[in-house]
Formats: C-alpha cells, sequence, structure tokens
C-alpha cells in the first residue's frame, strides 16, 4: 500500500493526499511535478529510476488507510545528482 508521503522532498512543498502534482518512484520518492520535471528532469535523485504520477485514494478509504503524516527530509545534493542526470537522463526509464 502506498504511504501518500505529506510532502515534496526537494522543495518541501506540501503534497495532499489529493494532490494532481505528486509523483513517485517505484520506491515511493516523492516529488511534486514541478521539481520532477525541472531540477530533476525525471530521474529520482535517490535511485536513478522514473516517475509516474501518484494515485489518488478514494476520500473513503482514507479514514481506514491515512496518508502518511512522517516527512521525509527535503533538499537534493546537486553534484550527485548532477552525476545521476549523466548517467540517466538521456536514457528512458524502461531502460535504466
Ligand atoms: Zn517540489
Ligand atoms: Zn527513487
Amino acid at each position: 500500500m502506498l504511504a501518500l508521503r505529506p510532502t515534496c522532498e526537494c522543495c518541501a512543498k506540501p503534497l495532499l493526499p489529493d494532490a494532481r502534482d505528486a509523483m513517485i518512484c517505484s520506491f515511493e520518492c516523492t516529488f511534486c511535478e514541478s521539481c520532477v520535471l525541472s531540477r530533476l528532469q525525471n530521474v529520482c535523485p535517490n535511485c536513478g529510476g522514473g516517475f509516474q504520477f501518484r494515485p489518488i485514494r478514494p476520500k473513503a478509504r482514507l479514514a481506514s488507510r491515512p496518508a502518511s503524516t512522517e516527512v521525509h527530509p527535503a533538499g537534493v545534493d546537486e553534484q550527485q545528482h548532477r552525476a545521476f542526470l549523466d548517467r540517466y537522463a538521456d536514457i528512458p526509464p524502461s531502460k535504466r
């Protein structure tokens, strides 16, 4: 089950469970669409994978299966991410 993390792990923008701009990698590293498309260039700074939009859990299910409130630290190491971009940015996620 997805944790539905509460914030972007790059810019700390709140990402409520119904946010339409929340994106996740296969490990559920969570970022806003703006960071994914600009700074991250669809390369997860933690694992190198690509992103998909996070599905929205129906409100009726959130009562018994609430979103996580555990904030993961925000911030991307520019130098490390540059190395990831050099390696992965030109390779589609399905080929990484
Ligand atoms: Zn962001
Ligand atoms: Zn990741």
